[in-house]
């Protein structure tokens, strides 16, 4: 579920058609999964997004440092790292959702009645 996930999949079935860009659909065109399963779901998002830049920046930095010592080169360091924290967030936004749904997955295993939402709202 986890590798799914990171591969901007559905954590259920795999499902990739789930992004356009960054705009997500709400549920999975292929089993039906509903993404958001509660209220305030995508706050665990922001957490792995957050997460993940911290930690690359972090790995940059420490890596730019031993690499460049003992003259530092903090400039190049400062604009790369600035580059990170903005652009990465952005980049790993799809892969963050899916993540944070597969993370949720494990703690909480999908339901029969979250696979047949997609049915009954359509129905309905
Ligand atoms: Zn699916």
């Amino acid at each position: 579920m986890m590798g799914r996930g990171f591969t901007r999949g559905c954590p259920i079935c795999g499902q990739r058609r789930i992004f356009k860009i960054i705009a997500m659909l709400d549920d999975c065109p292929r089993c039906g999964f509903h993404f958001e399963r509660i209220e305030g779901h995508w706050v665990g998002a922001v957490g792995i997004n957050t997460i993940v830049t911290f930690a690359t920046m972090g790995v940059f930095a420490a890596g730019g440092l031993i690499a460049t010592y003992p003259d530092f080169a903090v400039v190049p360091l400062m604009v790369i790292g600035v580059a990170i924290a903005t652009f990465l967030p952005i980049l790993f936004h799809p892969s963050s959702r899916m993540v944070w749904t597969a993370i949720d997955l494990a703690m909480r295993p999908v339901q029969p009645d979250e696979l047949q939402q997609k049915r009954t709202t359509e129905h309905d």
